[in-house]
C-alpha cells in the first residue's frame, strides 16, 4: 500500500473523530439545534444506505437489479459514507467472500495469534487496522470487473473526493436555510458530516470485527461469520452477517419475521413500486437444507 494512500486512509478515519470531538466540545453548556440532529439523522439513514443496498447488495452481490441511472445514483450517495471509492469497497468486499476468515481475507479477526492478547490484535485488525494496510488491495480488474468496464462507474470512483465533499456540502446548505446563520450551517455541516461519518465508519467496520467474533449462528458454513441482533437496527440490517455468509447473493440479510432488515425492506418498497427486479430470495426450503 503507498505512502498517499496509507496517508489518505488515516486522515479519512482521524478527521470524522476530531469532528466528534468538536461537536462534543461545542455541545458543552449549550443545546444543539433540532435541525441539525434532523441532518445528522437523515444523513446517516441516506448514505449508509448507500454501503448496505449500494456498495453491498447490489454491486458486490448484485441480489436484485435496477436501472442503470439509479444504480450511479446509489453509487454516489455510497460514496459519500467515506469507506473508500467505489470499485476498492466492492473488491475488498468480494475478496472478504473469496477468503472468509482464511489467507487472503482483508479483514479477518482471526489468526492473529493465541489468547486475550491474540483476540484484541485481530478484533483491532478487522475494525481498522487493516485500512492501514490492505484497504483498496484487491485488484479491480480481477474483483470488480463489471464495475471496472463501466464508464459511469469508473468516473465515480475517480470522483469519490467530490462526493465526500458533497456528503458534507449538503448538511451546510440545509443548515444555512434552516437557521439563516453562518454558525446554524457549520453547525449542521459538524453533525451532518464528520459526526455523520464517525458514527457510520464504526457501525461498519464491527460488521467485520464484531461480526465475525462475537454473537450466533445457525447455519453450517465453513467460518466465523455471526448474527448480532443489537447491532441490526444501526447498520440497518447488515448485522444478520452469518445468515449474509451462508446465502450471500440473498437480497434480504434478515431471513426471520424478527430479523429487522431495513435495508431488505427498502429494496422490498423498491420491487414493489418497479424500482427493482430480479430480487433474489431464499426459500425456506433452501435455509431448513443449511442449518447446522
Ligand atoms: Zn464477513
Ligand atoms: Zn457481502
Amino acid at each position: 500500500m503507498s505512502r498517499v494512500h496509507q496517508l489518505s486512509n488515516l486522515t479519512g478515519v482521524m478527521l470524522p473523530f476530531v469532528g466528534v470531538i468538536v461537536a462534543g466540545a461545542l455541545l458543552w453548556g449549550t443545546v444543539v439545534r433540532w435541525s441539525s440532529l434532523a441532518v445528522l439523522l437523515v444523513m446517516y439513514v441516506v448514505t449508509i444506505l448507500g454501503v448496505t443496498l449500494g456498495f453491498h447488495r447490489l454491486l458486490t452481490h448484485r441480489s436484485f437489479q435496477t436501472f442503470k441511472w439509479l444504480q450511479y445514483v446509489i453509487a454516489a450517495v455510497g460514496s459519500m459514507a467515506v469507506q473508500g471509492p467505489v470499485m476498492s469497497w466492492v473488491a475488498d468486499h468480494r475478496k472478504h467472500h473469496a477468503h472468509t476468515d482464511q489467507e487472503g481475507d482483508p479483514h479477518t479477526p482471526h489468526g492473529h495469534g493465541e489468547g486475550v492478547k491474540g483476540a484484541i490484535v485481530g478484533l483491532w485488525y478487522a475494525h481498522m487496522g487493516w485500512l492501514f494496510d490492505k484497504s483498496g488491495q484487491a485488484e479491480h480488474s480481477r474483483y470488480a470487473r463489471d464495475l471496472y468496464e463501466d464508464r459511469g462507474m469508473r468516473l465515480i470512483h475517480r470522483t469519490f473526493g467530490l462526493w465526500v465533499v458533497a456528503g458534507i456540502a449538503i448538511p451546510f446548505a440545509v443548515g444555512y436555510a434552516v437557521a439563516g446563520t453562518l454558525g446554524g450551517a457549520l453547525e449542521a455541516a459538524l453533525w451532518g458530516g464528520p459526526v455523520r461519518i464517525f458514527l457510520l465508519h464504526h457501525v461498519t467496520w464491527s460488521i467485520n470485527s464484531v461480526c465475525h467474533f462475537f454473537g450466533t449462528r445457525r447455519f453450517d458454513v465453513d467460518d466465523h461469520s455471526t448474527n448480532v441482533f443489537w447491532l441490526a437496527p444501526l447498520s440497518m440490517g447488515e448485522a444478520w452477517h452469518h445468515n449474509h455468509h451462508t446465502f450471500p447473493r440473498s437480497a434480504f440479510h434478515g431471513l426471520k419475521a424478527w430479523e429487522i432488515d431495513p435495508t431488505g425492506w427498502v429494496i422490498r418498497a423498491m420491487r414493489a413500486t418497479r424500482l427493482a427486479w430480479n430480487v433474489v430470495e431464499i426459500t425456506p426450503e433452501r435455509q431448513r437444507e443449511k442449518l447446522a
